[in-house]
């Protein structure tokens, strides 16, 4: 379950502190532009919509593929993820969480994401990579989801690193 804003594209560093092997796009995803153009009508000032600054690192696509995981996007992006993210990093289509609307909320302070990533995981082993995961999200799981869990914290300053892979591919190992 793999977020995009934090781990893949590290915003929290911007717009000055860009991490090494990071490139700049600018992306107009039809959700942005909708929100582009709430922000012009209330904004006299404004006239054109602003592309959305991305940082995505091009290595990333292949060293997701070669993790031992089926990769699911668990973003916000939704399916604009398959159309704008993923062919900048060499990224096949890849099945995507459509969020519920309103979003849940687990009970506690967890993610708001949680208990739909618990239920795509339908008692299947998975990993969840994001920058919004607590320790609030892991007591929920643990109490939600029969199977094991990886939650992987990522910092949306620096996204994901070669740690970060390592033990993924480690966690998988062991649960054979
Ligand atoms: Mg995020």
């Amino acid at each position: 379950m793999l977020d995009v804003d934090g781990p893949l594209n590290p915003f929290g560093a911007m717009p000055d502190h860009r991490p090494d092997g990071f490139q700049e796009h600018f992306l107009m995803p039809p959700s942005w532009a909708a929100l582009e153009d709430v922000r012009i009508a209330a904004s006299p000032r404004r006239r054109e919509p602003t592309p959305l600054p991305v940082w995505l690192n091009p290595d990333h696509g292949a060293q997701l593929l070669d993790l031992p995981f089926q990769l699911v996007w668990a973003t916000t992006w939704e399916a604009e993820a398959n159309e704008f993210i993923a062919p900048l990093l060499g990224l096949p289509e890849l099945p995507y969480i459509p969020w519920q609307t309103p979003r849940p909320v687990p009970q506690g302070r967890g993610c708001w994401k949680t208990p739909e990533i618990v239920a795509w995981a339908a008692g299947r082993p998975f990993a969840w990579v994001d920058d919004e995961i607590s320790q609030a999200d892991g007591d929920w799981i643990v109490r939600h989801h029969p199977g094991p869990a990886l939650l992987r914290q990522v910092d949306a300053r620096s996204g994901l690193g070669p740690e970060d892979f390592a033990d993924l591919s480690a966690w998988a190992a062991e649960l054979d």
